[in-house]
């Protein structure tokens, strides 16, 4: 048995008990039956089905997928109420109740369920039913093993204890509690399994969905994941290098060309593309697609610490059927976009160029959206629910990302700290005391509590943190990167974009004029999908969703538009003839000199000693 699945081993609980059993019935109707058994049922006692998953800040009423509710006790059906869309009640007292769900799984993301005969993803928030007031009795879950015979080979994962299950097989689970029930995703069919040890820990790595088995390079994967888990690891325990649970799960469903992830206490479900895995031999230099994988393993492993066990207050007991407000998410996505990269340099996977290009990346997102000047990160914390999840083609000129500016705010704290600390303190020690503090000891992170304490950590220059923080976090002017960076002998320089697909990092040739809209092609026609505020597009009168058909009295097709774009000039006049609907109009517009919007770095050899030893403490480079 392997290491990983017996570490997992666990008695069943004794006593009070909430019992949930999942039976894969019908994979071509994707519907799922669910279970749930308990006793001493009082009168008005409510259930109920969680609007939204941990991590994912949007409320998505899964409820809207269960097409049966049914109870009944000792052979009599008893009746179940609906009080509102995600909740259920029984009217009387009951010994003994099991509700019976039928819920329909075909919502393919990391977010929700998914069944049909080829896979099965589960996340508890979707299927499994809160009993209200009993949140900390321990959970027990039989999974069935499917019957139906284009399912007879499959085998499942989770991070669940397992009480009576084979390796990798289906049977009997349990969790601590409710929260930790929809805390640990499960993955069923024909996957294969990668496991390795980190800190002499086990984790597994589970691959689903469409992938060359033959060709993935399974020892370059492990080459490159052990190090990275160990780096963030020692990031957090220095002294005992001991990560917080005994044993981590990966679940990676490969698409044809998704990206995404979602954390949890001791796994994470990635959604990666199959050109994001390593297929060459292992000594070639990891390309962007497998970096970009590398850095979502190192991102969803780094929240095993930070918002999985450091947590907002706001989070410590969710409320999982109404949005749960923070204004900190900045810190738990940001700090952790920070590391997640750097992470993967410090962990010597990639050259220290291949990490400079990344930021510039990160730096570019955020310097070419006008909504960096609207709103504050705390604000686009706050407001994560309705906006950064529900983003709208105007997203760009309206809000800034709270992943991205979070990630710079976390480099210029990093930064300031070691400036100002002569090298003493840096944004790893402020991780540490809050693991310390917050993760440790399970007590929530309030409000400005990571400033706070950063104030504390640095008693000689409170007032300049105080400034620096109500500037990164509370106003909407731009950070002082490039006076930052260049302490630490880094270059931070500015340029015009190359192209429609340039997303900065790199010195690249630069375009002389500036348009101001995106575009895709659909059906043929040019669609406009982004007009910049300000921008020349946008004194034209150009609208998302317009489409081009003729530029200059030339078709307007695809290629030939981005090769006239290459070719124009500040000050050009474009006549555009477009549809909007069905009505069909007329624009010019006039071509401005690019704006320099897109930043890359490098590495200033020419800095001072200080700033050059600065770099080295850094960075080690
Ligand atoms: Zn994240």
């Amino acid at each position: 048995m392997s290491t990983f699945w017996s570490r997992g081993l666990k008695a069943a609980p004794k006593g009070d008990v909430l019992r949930y059993q999942v039976e894969l019935d019908d994979p071509y109707g994707h519907y799922l039956k669910v279970s749930l058994w308990l006793g001493d049922v009082a009168a008005g006692q409510q259930f109920a089905l969680p609007v939204w998953i941990p991590g994912s800040y949007m409320v998505r009423d899964f409820s809207k997928h269960i097409v049966m509710a049914v109870a009944e006790s000792q052979g009599q059906s008893a009746p179940l109420n609906m009080v509102d869309k995600s909740t259920w009640e029984v009217a009387a007292a009951y010994s003994q109740l099991c509700i019976t769900l039928k819920v329909y799984a075909q919502e393919d993301s990391v977010r929700a369920a998914w069944f049909d005969e080829n896979r099965a993803f589960l996340n508890g928030t979707s299927v499994f039913l809160r009993v209200v007031g009993r949140e900390s009795w321990p959970c027990e879950l039989t999974v069935v093993a499917p019957k139906h015979p284009a399912l007879q080979s499959w085998k499942l994962a989770t991070g669940l204890s397992v009480v009576d299950a084979p390796e990798w097989g289906f049977g009997k689970f349990v969790a601590e509690d409710y929260h930790a029930l929809v805390d640990h995703p499960l993955e069923m069919g024909n996957f294969s399994v990668l496991t390795f040890e980190a800190c002499n820990t086990p984790h597994a790595m589970v691959f689903s969905g469409s992938y060359d088995a033959v060709a993935l390079n399974r020892q370059r994967l492990i080459q490159d994941l052990v190090p990275i888990c160990e780096k963030q690891i020692q990031r957090f325990e220095p002294d005992t290098a001991r990560p917080p649970f005994n044993r981590y799960l990966f679940l990676t469903h490969v698409t044809a060309a998704g990206y995404g992830g979602l954390e949890h206490r001791n796994s994470t479900a990635l959604v990666c593309a199959q050109k994001d895995l390593p297929c060459g031999n292992n000594d070639e230099a990891a390309d962007e697609h497998y970096q970009q994988f590398l850095g979502l393993c190192s991102h969803e492993y780094f929240h095993s610490w930070n918002v999985k066990r450091i947590t907002p207050e706001a989070f410590v007991s969710p409320d999982y059927q109404a949005e749960n407000y923070s204004v900190q998410l900045w810190a738990f996505e940001g700090i952790t976009s920070y590391f997640d990269d750097l992470g993967v340099y410090q962990a010597a996977v990639i050259p220290v160029d291949a990490w400079l290009t990344q930021l510039g990346k990160t730096i570019t997102r955020v310097h070419r959206g006008k909504g960096r000047l609207l709103q504050s990160v705390t604000e686009s914390s706050f407001t994560a629910w309705t906006r950064f999840y529900q983003q709208d083609a105007n997203a760009p000129n309206a809000i800034v990302s709270y992943y991205a500016k979070g990630c710079l705010v976390a480099l210029c704290l990093d930064l300031n700290l070691r400036l100002w600390s002569e090298g003493e303190v840096c944004l790893d020690d402020v991780l540490r005391a809050l693991w310390q503090r917050h993760g440790v000891t399970g007590l929530g992170v309030p409000e400005n509590g990571i400033e706070t304490l950063a104030m504390s950590m640095l008693p000689t220059h409170q007032q300049e943190l105080a400034a620096f923080f109500e500037l990164a976090l509370h106003s909407t002017e731009d950070l002082p990167l490039g006076d930052v960076l260049s302490e630490f002998a880094v270059s931070l320089n500015w340029r015009a974009a190359g192209s429609l697909s340039d997303a900065g990092g790199k010195e690249v040739p630069e375009w002389r004029q500036w348009f101001g809209a995106s575009w895709r092609l659909v059906a043929g026609e040019l669609e406009i999908t982004r007009v910049d505020i300000d921008s020349p597009a946008h004194r034209a009168g150009l609208s998302v969703k317009d489409r081009v058909v003729a530029i200059n009295g030339y078709r307007a097709d695809l290629d030939w538009a981005q090769q006239q774009l290459l070719q124009a000039d500040a000050g050009d006049k474009w006549q555009m003839a477009l549809f909007r609907g069905h009505r069909f109009m007329q624009k010019t517009v006039e071509l401005e000199p690019a704006p320099k919007t897109t930043a890359w770095l490098g590495l200033n050899n020419e800095a001072t000693p200080a700033q050059l030893r600065r770099r080295q403490e850094w960075l080690q480079c």
